[in-house]
């Protein structure tokens, strides 16, 4: 793009899906390795921003080390006479896209979560300075959101000044998404739609309501119907709702036919509340995972930040690529912390009270908002570290899912004592479990063409996993 001839590296939509790897990397911002980071988009009073000025608090990247992990806060100020404050989560979102334009430089996730690299051939070419990256986010910010008439970036790598400011940040956060809260589904007119992740997961399309958050925890109702206005032709768009098909799965005309028109055909219907049958899509940048255990028949969930396996033996990595890539898959699912706070909260699967497992640190952010009745009934981290411990924890504590035990126990007690049995077609959908690393599935009826396997006590090892729907009754 000739708007960019005097940056060093090319700049276009080409380059938004590039990966950057370990061994290409010259250096990395925020990630896992690095505590506090955070990215920030304010409305200002128009004498607040200095236009077109890139400020840098702290080394820039020609002072830091080769290799290293460096905390950093994007701090994006905006003025405008059309400007307001509810466009700041959208505006914030588009850090995502535009700094991705820049080839060799990756940015991945959202808000407290960012994680961005350099590549060591962007860095030769001359790519050692954050105002180049500012100034080609101050240009792509103008040229796709006129409602901006001024802009300054600004780029914190001084440690402790991320620190204090990402606990500002957190507050901010909080205070968007609070906001939706308390809003159904049923009382809006529409829903919006994101595709900004579609150039990682081409079939991606995010259904935003008032009671689904987007999966990457970063865009509100409000944020999509703020962005739609201004920018009705962007990457956030309106979703008449239509037809409610089926208000209890959240199925709806509307958003059927927009995800079809939007995927290219890809997905062709939505259930909005569940993990089974026509799940929401999964891009890559959802903040957390709902992974079935068939151990247990309950939810674990496992967020981006956990260290180490989650209680299935498998680390959030290789969850994220069972689960992600804009596919629908039966009993993996990305979600947002705030969705985990709505009461459609996979609510067709049994919400919190199927959910049998979370790590404590996301239990604490969400568990004002768990059912009474159930909230010391799930286990965390720190109370049990096996499929086997985890099931005595819920047996003691008397966890829902322990009457589903009974139920199929008492259903496997009437059925013939045969190993396999022909059915006409397929039943009730069941998951279609082949496997789980480290994991022993006994017990649990698998559909597999006009087949209905049993298995008894039988213990399966294998390296994948892969759940189809077979039916396409609920779960
Ligand atoms: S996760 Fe969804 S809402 Fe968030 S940027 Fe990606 S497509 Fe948009």
């Amino acid at each position: 793009m000739s708007m960019f001839q005097d940056i060093p590296v090319d700049v276009g939509i080409a380059y938004e899906g590039e990966r950057i790897r370990r061994p290409q990397m010259y250096l990395e911002f925020g990630g896992p390795k690095v505590k506090y980071k955070f990215e920030l988009a304010r409305v200002r009073k128009p004498e607040e921003v200095e236009d077109g000025k890139v400020k840098i608090v702290g080394p820039d990247i020609k002072d830091l080390p080769e290799g290293s992990s460096v905390p950093l806060g994007i701090l994006v100020e905006v003025a405008g006479s059309q400007l307001e404050e509810d466009l700041e989560g959208i505006i914030e979102r588009r850090i995502h896209e535009f700094t991705n334009y820049i080839n060799g430089f990756m940015h991945l996730n959202q808000r407290y979560d960012i994680w961005c690299r350099l590549s060591k051939e962007a860095f030769k070419k001359g790519l050692n300075s954050f105002t180049y990256i500012g100034k080609v986010m101050i240009r792509l910010y103008k040229a796709d959101l006129p409602i901006i008439e001024k802009i300054q970036v600004t780029f914190i790598t001084d440690p402790k000044e991320v620190e204090r400011m990402y606990h500002e940040a957190l507050k901010i956060y909080e205070a968007r998404d609070a906001r939706a809260r308390g809003l159904r589904d049923e009382d809006v007119e529409e829903f919006y739609g994101c595709t900004l992740c579609q150039s990682f997961a081409p079939t991606h399309v995010c259904v935003i309501t008032p009671q689904r958050y987007a999966n990457c925890g970063a865009i509100s109702w409000f944020d999509g119907r703020a962005a739609s206005k201004v920018d009705p032709k962007g990457p956030i768009f309106r979703i008449p709702k239509g037809e409610c098909l089926d208000p209890f799965k959240g199925e709806y005309s509307g958003v059927n036919k927009v995800v079809q028109e939007k995927s290219l055909g890809a997905i062709k219907r939505v259930w909005l509340y569940t993990a089974f049958g026509y799940p929401h899509t999964s891009c890559g940048c959802f903040e957390a995972i709902a992974f079935y255990i068939p151990e247990v028949d309950g939810f674990g969930i496992v967020h981006r930040d956990f260290k180490g396996p989650a209680i299935n033996g498998l680390p959030f990595s290789t969850m994220a690529d069972a689960t992600g890539g804009g596919r629908q898959v039966d009993g993996f699912h990305g979600i947002s912390i705030e969705y985990m706070r709505s009461p459609k909260f996979l609510q067709v699967d049994g919400g919190w009270r199927r959910v049998v497992w979370v790590p404590k640190a996301v239990y604490e952010r969400v568990k004002d908002f768990i059912p009474e009745d159930v909230r010391d009934k799930i286990a965390t981290d720190e109370d049990v570290k096996t499929i086997e411990e985890l099931i005595e924890f819920l047996k003691a504590k008397g966890h829902p899912v322990v009457e589903r035990w009974k139920e199929k126990e008492a259903e496997k007690a009437e059925a013939k004592p045969v190993e396999a049995e022909a059915v006409a077609a397929a039943p009730e959908a069941v998951p279609q479990i082949t496997g789980m690393t480290g994991v022993s599935i006994s017990g649990i009826p698998m559909a597999a063409g006009g087949l209905r396997i049993i298995l008894k006590g039988a213990k399966i090892r294998i390296d994948k996993v892969v759940i189809k729907r077979t039916g396409s009754g609920g779960k």
